[in-house]
């Protein structure tokens, strides 16, 4: 058995975006702020509890991707002096513009009025790399150890109880024999283990299945792709938010797209965000959030915002949709989860930045409640579930709490149901309070009844110009994403045989169309059923997990790389 370091420490935090930073800031805020009671009171004692950080990525921000538009709530509770804070807050601009449009093929028309959830007036675009950058500077100076390029691998256990985090080993080839410069992952012990994994977490995932935490409903996630442009300046001022809905999704498929304007560029152009989300419980078995994008690129309405630009970076990640019922339990003993790995998004706004931050913070205080009465037992985590129902970010997910579900029943149907629950502050939705739904991958169609007659995916082949619209594997370079090639393929399929008989003939491998970054591709094998093969390259790998959330036999597991490895988001 291989023998593993072990070090101690109060709280472990896995995860270093908005929910883990949050968590572990606030932990200290907290720390200081009894430690400076005592101190003034002369009552009680000073504590010092050690807490640290994990974040896979070789560097913090470097796998964070978002809109983003971000709603200060969070950083106003978190950090209510941020506005004035040295060094400045990262934000590109304040929003001063917003309106949203509805695409067609041909062209498009703009809203008379904004819908109330997407009127962003007070917000800040943000590029939430550099604020997570920013924020793992507070956390740093704060005293927590922070440990970029360490992958939590698996979560350490004594029967419901998490006890700690196992580092991913380092210096295995793709055989899965050690290498010369193999390291085998130490544990992290923690009295409370804060998952922040975000969307799909690997050690989320297992947890959830293991100890049943299921919400009411599965989660259901959304992929997002995006690019980042440099433009001539005027052409899309800095905090203009603007929404797309219809074209090129259509009726049965949820998302819509986004054009924010971001700040200047050390050559003193304009930088734009473009991208789109597609919610991963779509029909076509041939979808392609990236070609989706491409296309939504061309459209006349779109296009003129990156006349004459220059695509600077590209990333996909996914984000959970469910909502409300969709959360799992998000306590137990010895741990708690935050942030998208709690589901606290709102889809009807596209925004779960604040509310990471706040599901951090709330997380934190009953972490530090918790150590103070020595009792991390799920009786006394479950503190966390009552603050965050007590809390105004309950208050926001319950008014969105259907908004996803809705469009199950078509995009009419949808809108109608956001439009009733926004009049009524979500007292009423159209259909019933609680709607279900299904996990995303079992709403794919099969080729066959997807295509009828025709039985053959009809996908017209996109001819990418290289100026406006790009191959997959143009945006991954765009992406930086690089890893170790030597190690083993952290895309785990568990029955690869499915992949060359029965997924060709039912779904027609839908891997080669729904993962944004050329990750999947049906090789020619003489000898096998279909004269195909499935072929990986898990070094494009973008770790937006859609994969492992869409596949339509559940037989991809994501699991971590070698830490490190993986995309190099800036801007994004
Ligand atoms: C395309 C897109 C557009 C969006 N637009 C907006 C917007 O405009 N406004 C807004 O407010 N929100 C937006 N969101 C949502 C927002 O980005 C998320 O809600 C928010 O980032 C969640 O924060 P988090 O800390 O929970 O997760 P994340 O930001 O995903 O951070 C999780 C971190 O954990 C790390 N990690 C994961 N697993 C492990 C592991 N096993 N070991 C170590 N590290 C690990 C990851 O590398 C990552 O850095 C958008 C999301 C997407 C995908």
């Amino acid at each position: 058995m291989t023998e593993r370091d072990v070090m101690d420490f109060d709280v472990v935090v896995v995860g270093g975006g908005p929910a883990g930073l949050a968590t572990a800031i606030h932990f200290a805020n907290l720390v200081e702020r009894h430690n400076a009671a005592v101190r003034k009171s002369g009552h009680g004692e000073e504590v010092a509890p050690q807490i640290c950080l994990i974040e896979k990525a070789a560097e913090l921000g470097a796998h964070s991707l978002s809109g983003a538009v971000m709603d200060p709530k969070g950083l106003d509770a978190l950090l209510p002096g941020w506005r004035t804070m040295e060094p400045k807050a990262p934000v590109e601009a304040e929003v001063h513009d917003d309106y949203a449009m509805w695409l067609t093929k041909a062209g498009g028309f703009k809203f008379p009025i904004t819908p109330p959830p997407l009127k962003n007036h007070g917000n800040f675009v943000v590029s939430l790399n550099k604020l997570v950058k920013w924020l793992g500077g507070i956390a740093e100076q704060k005293g927590i150890q922070v440990f970029p390029g360490f992958p939590g691998a698996k979560l350490v256990r004594e029967g419901d109880r998490v006890t700690g985090v196992q580092l991913g080993d380092a210096g295995i080839d793709k055989h899965g024999q050690p290498k010369g410069n193999f390291q085998a992952g130490g544990i992290l012990a923690g009295k409370v283990v804060v998952i922040a994994e975000g969307s799909r977490g690997s050690l989320t995932k297992q947890l959830v299945a293991d100890l049943h935490l299921e919400g009411k409903n599965p989660q259901v996630y959304g992929i997002g792709v995006k690019e980042v442009w440099e433009v001539p300046k005027g052409q899309c001022a800095p905090g203009l938010v603007v929404h797309t809905m219809g074209y090129p999704l259509d009726s049965h498929t949820f998302g819509g797209g986004w054009i924010y304007g971001m700040g200047e560029t050390e050559g003193g152009k304009n930088m734009v965000s473009v991208g789109l989300v597609v919610g991963l419980d779509y029909r076509d078995p041939t979808m392609d959030a990236h070609r989706q994008l491409q296309l939504m690129k061309l459209n006349p309405k779109v296009a003129p915002f990156l006349r004459g630009g220059k695509m600077l970076h590209y990333g996909a990640k996914s984000l959970p949709e469910g909502g409300l019922y969709a959360m799992p339990r998000c306590y137990g003993d010895g741990f708690l989860l935050v942030g998208d790995a709690a589901g606290v998004m709102n889809s009807m706004r596209l925004k779960g930045i604040h509310l990471a931050m706040r599901s951090g913070m709330l997380a934190a205080e009953t972490a530090f409640a918790c150590l103070q009465k020595g009792d991390t037992s799920a009786a006394a985590t479950v503190a966390y579930e009552q603050k965050m129902k007590a809390d105004w970010m309950h208050e926001e997910l319950w008014k969105c709490r259907n908004f996803h579900q809705g469009f199950h029943k078509g995009r009419l149907a949808g809108l109608v149901n956001a439009g009733f629950a926004t009049m009524f502050g979500g007292k009423g939705t159209f259909w019933s309070d609680e709607l279900k739904s299904d996990a995303g991958h079992t709403y794919m169609r099969k080729v066959g009844e997807y295509f009828g007659g025709k039985g053959k995916p009809q996908c017209d082949k996109l001819a990418e110009d290289g100026t406006l619209t790009f191959d997959k594997l143009t945006s991954v370079y765009s992406s930086g994403t690089l890893h170790e090639e030597d190690q083993p393929c952290h895309l785990v399929v568990t029955q690869p045989d499915l992949c060359s008989t029965r997924c060709v003939e039912e779904f027609g491998n839908p891997c080669q169309h729904f993962c944004p970054a050329a990750v999947y591709e049906m090789e020619e094998k003489a000898g096998t059923k279909h004269g195909v093969e499935l072929k990986i390259n898990a070094s494009n790998c973008v770790h937006c997990k859609t994969c492992d959330i869409m596949d339509p036999y559940q037989v991809i597991n994501w699991v971590t790389p070698e830490g490190g490895g993986g995309p190099n988001y800036t801007n994004l």
